[in-house]
């Protein structure tokens, strides 16, 4: 099984407690966060645009996959020193996580989203950093 990613979400997941755009976008997103957190050699393959989490973002909300979000992608790919095309194990993303990414950075690359005030992100980054696991999330 390869989890397809673009660059923001390989710090959203870190963040992901639960909360999200819908109850089947979460149903989507808690088994991905699930089977990385259980299975950290599961291989990712970055990408570019819409990805395995967007695909169950809810029809009915206002676009949200495509437009400026591409350079949110961008930046954090660049912070990570990874790239579309890149495919490795998900514990190897952590590891570059880990090695330049500092929890006060998602204030700085994630000016536009709305979930950055819940600190549940900048946690998660906390968390990798410090080599502790990320929480378990039940599954609905
Ligand atoms: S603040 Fe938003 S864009 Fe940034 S990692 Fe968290 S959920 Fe993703």
């Amino acid at each position: 099984m390869t989890v397809r990613l673009r660059g923001h979400h390989l710090l959203c997941l870190l963040g992901y407690r639960g909360m999200g755009y819908s109850d089947e976008f979460c149903v989507n997103m808690t088994s991905i966060y699930e089977t990385l957190r259980t299975a950290p050699d599961t291989e990712i393959e970055i990408i570019t645009g819409p990805d395995d989490i967007c695909r169950a973002y809810p029809a009915d909300k206002p676009g949200h996959c495509e437009g400026t979000v591409y350079d949110l992608d961008g930046k954090v790919l660049a912070q990570l020193g990874l790239a579309p095309g890149f495919r490795g194990s998900w514990r190897a993303v952590c590891s570059q996580v880990a090695g330049k990414v500092a929890p006060t950075d998602i204030a700085l690359l994630c000016t536009t989203c709305p979930w950055e005030k819940y600190g549940v992100c900048r946690e998660g980054v906390r968390l990798i950093a410090s080599g502790k696991p990320l929480p378990a999330i039940k599954k609905k």
